[in-house]
């Protein structure tokens, strides 16, 4: 889950971290209060989950009290890309001497965290690495020995930050850990001219996997990023969407992983991971084929089920209720196996649609839903 500004920056407050004093509201009115609060001028900032708001016209510096109550009416129901204002952060403005940019990242691959730095913050870091990669330093950090001094040391030596960002990396390490963060980003992390270091825009995403224990920020799922993961969130569905345009449906995550693994094998690409869990239901079954279906850039569909506590004939009667509520125009091929396989596919049988096929294999399951996938469009 993203964080917003507001709360990332109370977050990096908390440990520490130097941020200008701000204040977060709805209200065009309060937001002349906010400002004179803050001693008249402000900088008014649109609180949305997507970065380059500065480019869309989402943050505006007000010279007086009057004028960030304008700029708050202007940016409130903005939309960034497509993103609505809800909020503005009204903050103290900073006079800036130099932007930086810090941040550290889940390195998947390399089963580590990444710290990239650069001395040429403000814009988009991607834009930095690819127009002057060398201006983007990269340091792998072992997530088991943490952040030591020295690392930081060496980071901000590589980038050319100045030495007072040390305590900075340091302290929003410990931000990432004790957050359980998989990316923390300040972008800019500024010098101000009266030499102070400051963090003026920041960026978490909390590990949904902590969710259990870092519960100050509400409920997860409130603004999953992609449409269809909301959808599927909303029906309690394990659903994570993919590039391909294979759409995957199996029981138990370690089946589904390897289901993803075959189909890649085959030469296509999954469109998704979708596990219906153990002792899916008819119903479970349904929303997730409906959810898969609606995916356009799904052009077959795989279900693969070994029947543990799953019924395969449960499955298959949640497949026969999909097709009469979603009215499928892409070709699902079926794999029913284990646990009643044999009255699964005998109402698929009695079922007899066109679109469905059926395969007794994984391995052939995958590679029917490849070819037609990878094939022209079929009619319908
Ligand atoms: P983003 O565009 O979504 O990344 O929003 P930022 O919070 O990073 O703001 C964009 C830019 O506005 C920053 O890179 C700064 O150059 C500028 N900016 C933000 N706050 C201040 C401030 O207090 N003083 C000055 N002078 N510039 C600011
Ligand atoms: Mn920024």
């Amino acid at each position: 889950m993203d964080l917003y500004e507001h709360q990332a920056r109370e977050l990096f407050a908390e440990h520490g971290i130097v941020v200008p004093r701000a204040e977060v509201t709805d209200s065009p009115a309060r937001a002349r209060e906010i400002a004179r609060a803050l001693g008249g001028r402000a900088v008014v900032k649109a609180q949305v989950k997507t970065g380059g708001r500065g480019k869309a016209g989402g943050v505006r510096l007000a010279a007086d009290p009057a004028a960030a109550e304008e700029a708050s009416r202007h940016i409130l129901g903005m939309d960034i890309k497509g993103h609505r204002v809800e909020a503005v952060m009204l903050a103290e403005p900073v006079d800036i001497q130099q932007e930086f940019y810090v941040s550290y990242v889940l390195d998947r691959a390399a089963g580590g965290f990444l710290a990239v730095a650069s001395a040429e913050g403000g814009t988009e870091i991607e834009e930095v690495a690819a127009e002057r990669p060398e201006a983007v330093v990269r340091v792998p950090v072992d997530p088991a020995a943490g952040l030591t001094t020295a690392t930081a040391v060496r980071i901000a030596d590589a980038a050319g930050l100045p030495p007072q960002s040390v305590d900075v990396l340091v302290r929003l390490w410990q931000v990432l850990v004790r957050e359980d963060a998989l990316l923390v980003e300040v972008n800019p992390l500024v010098r101000t001219v009266d030499g102070r270091i400051v963090a003026l825009d920041g960026k978490v995403t909390l590990d949904d996997n902590a969710h259990f224990r870092q519960t100050r920020w509400g409920e997860r799922h409130a603004t999953a990023a992609d449409p269809l993961e909301a959808r599927a969130a909303a029906k309690g569905l394990n659903y994570v969407k993919l590039d391909g345009e294979v759409g995957v449906i199996g029981n138990g995550a370690g089946l589904v992983m390897s289901t993803l693994d075959v189909v890649a094998g085959c030469g296509a690409r999954p469109a998704n991971f979708l596990d219906i869990g153990g002792g899916a239901s008819a119903r479970v079954m349904a929303d997730g084929l409906s959810v898969v279906l609606s995916d356009p850039a799904v052009k077959s569909v795989l279900v693969n089920v070994f029947g543990g506590i799953t019924a395969c004939d449960a499955v298959a009667d949640g497949i026969v209720r999909a097709l009469d509520e979603v009215r499928p125009t892409k070709p699902i091929v079926v794999r029913l196996d284990g646990n009643s396989a044999a009255r699964g596919r005998a109402l698929l049988d009695a079922r007899a649609h066109p679109l469905v096929e059926q395969a007794t294999t994984m391995d052939g399951a995958a590679s029917r839903a490849a070819r037609h996938a990878t094939a022209a469009p079929t009619a319908g």
